[in-house]
């Protein structure tokens, strides 16, 4: 009997044999693509997952079907290229990094900007590899020496260029706008980074005014009140028809707010008669934007109530509540409570506090010219998707869009490439460009999204003519979850 017979394992050990096959392949650049092959490009770029996460199985799903295709297309013939990467994720990366700090006692304040942003840079290099480590393990056939992060030197570069494209188009712009605000990462958030959940709120009524010069409104916040603009109605109702165009008292506060008439109140809700607080409710935001009306802010960004000029100021949210209805039963002006009434709420995602609408200057991007082209080239048929059912889905997001709140005040993402003068100037640069002595950065950083947004291209090189860019752009396919 031969010497080099091998007794044959009694198991499958799938560790012995796929890690030793992955590095085998790897090492032979099976999957490194040629940009100067005459074969025809095959190309998919993987949608960045969250540097601080870990890939799920909903991640293991998707990337196997791209792995797939990709196999299928390279067999074929094609010169594939499976681009991998990761999204710094600005909020969610900057939250773990602040809470390793918080474990020491320590805010990002305590370390200042640059060190901050330097201590979540080292946090990357440490902990950012847990999903590079799982697509091994998944053996996908991506082509590592292309290895890209949203933050690399092509992000850089292509981050203020396309910004500054966009603003020169006027395609974004700075405006004071109501936006999802989070009083404890103080940050503004995106529509995503808020869920919604049902709580157990009240629903109070409280009457304004007195006299024959009264009208009752209901409302799940009392406290805003105290930055009330004016009271609307239906045009229609006979009930406050003669009363369009007065003025009435708001009580606490002690103004007189004009009543208007807005074809937007629903004459069946609560009294027919509905608060605008502007600066505090995105619905009213519209109506007192559509009707000129005052838009107070009385609530910091913290939450908690200032330049009411009432005694609340000072006092937290949800404290200012009580105390609101408790001066206003006191004042006889409460005529109805519901409690609890059952509605639903926005928490930040990132650390369940309650979301605040606030009215604060952001930057925006004005989505409508994109969308219609996004939507375009899919009705002329120039981007596919499949299965086609899903179609309507797609035009439900991109025919109904409103604008992009594009900034947030945070540390770790990339800064917004715009420089403020001494006399008032704004000073928007390219990559390559320096902003003259004494302009002043804007502190605020870009939603992760802008940056994820130019993934397809910036990871090619963009905005460099790169052989990349010309052999394998554009992709090729999209492979997404149902979100
Ligand atoms: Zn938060």
């Amino acid at each position: 009997m031969s010497q080099n017979k091998r007794e044959l394992a009694s198991t499958f050990s799938p560790a012995d044999i796929e890690s030793p096959l992955y590095e085998k392949w790897i090492a032979a650049g099976y999957f490194t693509a040629d940009n100067t092959s005459d074969k025809e490009p095959y190309t998919i770029v993987i949608p960045p997952p969250n540097v601080t996460g870990s890939l799920h199985i909903g991640h293991a799903l998707d990337h196997t079907l791209q792995d797939v295709l990709i196999r299928m297309k390279r067999m074929k013939g094609f010169e594939t290229l499976w681009l991998p990467g990761m999204d710094h994720a600005g909020i969610a990366t900057q939250n773990v990094v602040e809470k390793q700090l918080a474990a020491q006692g320590k805010s990002r304040h305590d370390l200042g900007r640059e060190e901050f942003v330097k201590k979540v840079w080292e946090w990357k290099a440490e902990s950012g590899g847990a999903i590079l480590g799982q697509m091994r393990r998944l053996g996908e056939s991506v082509d590592w020496s292309r290895e890209a992060f949203t933050m690399d030197a092509n992000g850089i570069k292509a981050v203020p260029t396309i910004f500054k494209k966009l603003y020169d188009a006027d395609l974004i712009y700075r405006a004071e706008r109501i936006i999802n605000w989070c009083t404890r990462c103080l940050t503004a958030l995106s529509d995503i980074e808020v869920e919604h959940s049902d709580v157990e709120g009240e629903f109070v009524s409280v009457r304004y005014g007195d006299g024959d010069q009264q009208i009752t409104v209901a409302t799940t916040r009392p406290e805003t009140m105290l930055g009330d603009g004016a009271v609307a109605v239906h045009p229609d109702d006979p009930r406050y028809k003669h009363m369009v165009g007065t003025q009435v008292l708001l009580p606490l506060a002690n103004r007189m707010i004009p009543i208007i008439a807005d074809e937007l109140v629903d004459p069946d809700f609560g009294t027919g008669a509905v608060k605008v607080t502007g600066a505090h409710d995105p619905n009213d935001f519209e109506m007192a934007t559509r009707h000129g009306i005052d838009m107070p802010i009385i609530m910091n960004e913290h939450g908690v109530m200032a330049n009411s000029g009432t005694q609340f100021d000072g006092m937290d949210r949800f404290d200012a509540r009580k105390a609101v209805v408790a001066e206003l039963k006191a004042q006889g002006r409460v005529v109805a409570e519901k409690r609890p009434y059952l509605h639903s709420v926005g928490h930040c995602s990132r650390c369940d506090t309650t979301v605040e609408p606030r009215l604060s200057m952001q930057w925006f991007v004005r989505v409508a010219p994109l969308a219609k082209a996004a939507g375009d080239a899919v009705r002329e048929g120039r981007v596919k998707i499949e299965p086609k059912e899903l179609e309507p889905r797609y035009f439900d997001w991109v025919d109904n869009m409103h604008d992009w709140c594009i900034s947030r005040q945070l540390w770790w993402g990339h800064q917004i490439p715009v420089w403020y003068g001494p006399n008032g100037e704004v000073l928007v640069l390219g990559p390559d460009e320096k902003a003259p002595a004494g302009y002043v950065q804007d502190p605020d950083v870009l939603d992760t999204w802008f940056s994820s947004a130019l993934w397809p291209f910036s990871t090619l090189g963009w905005p460099a003519d790169t052989d990349d860019l010309k052999k394998f752009y554009p992709t090729s396919v999209l492979v997404t979850g149902y979100d």
